[in-house]
């Protein structure tokens, strides 16, 4: 409740009703991180792909670009991925060992949303592998407002992590709009809080 009352000038009306507990443990495996998700030597990142999984524009794209055509030759025999489902591939020349495929809603759909994010934890701690980074899924092309997906991606993160403890050393959040960076750096504050 003290926390609300806190954050209710950042957050409006946008406060969750549940309050989160500060955990250290929980707080020592987030990370933000401003820049091109490509950089990241990692084991996997995420793509925002659509359900073809052929490569797109935005952050599909630049991972394509990077990863070089061996990525499109694996991604073509998956069979594409469902709205709301995750995929995993090797990195080829990306410096991440993995790329993990998830598909996000078109527009605001919070469900399918949380489940891009889940799905995709779960394929990474199935593979054993232990750090992962996010981009903000859907909120580009496929225009999912931008805070309303950050309080599913904090939400969905901190709820995976809680519920399968000590199989992920980090998650980062990587944030390519300065407008991200402004969300992300206050909802932290609720999602993950230190005091
Ligand atoms: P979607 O179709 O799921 O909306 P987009 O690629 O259009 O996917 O946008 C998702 C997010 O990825 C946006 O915040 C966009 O600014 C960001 N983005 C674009 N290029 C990169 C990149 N190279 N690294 C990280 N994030 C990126």
């Amino acid at each position: 409740e003290r926390l609300r009352k806190q954050f209710s000038d950042i957050l409006g009306s946008k406060v969750p009703e549940d309050s989160y507990s500060v955990d250290p443990t929980l707080n020592k495996a987030i990370s933000l991180w401003s820049g091109n998700i490509t950089l990241l030597e990692i084991d996997a990142i995420v793509n925002a792909a659509n359900k073809s999984l052929r490569g797109g524009g935005g952050v599909d794209g630049a991972i394509h670009s990077a990863a070089g055509p061996s990525l499109k030759a694996e991604c073509a025999t998956l069979g594409g991925c469902e709205e709301g489902n995750s995929k995993i591939t090797a990195g080829y020349r990306l410096p991440a060992k993995h790329v993990i495929h998830t598909v996000g809603p078109q527009g605001e759909k919070p469900e399918k949303l949380e489940s891009c994010y889940r799905t995709c934890l779960q394929v990474l701690t199935a593979k054993k592998l232990r750090s992962v980074a996010f981009p903000c899924i859907s909120t580009g092309i496929y225009g999912y407002p931008q805070e309303a997906a950050a309080h599913v991606a904090l939400k969905t993160v901190r709820n995976f992590l809680e519920k399968n403890p000590g199989l992920i050393d980090r998650v980062i959040f990587c944030l390519f709009l300065k407008e991200d960076v402004k969300i992300y750096e206050n909802l932290m504050q609720v999602y993950f809080p230190i005091e």
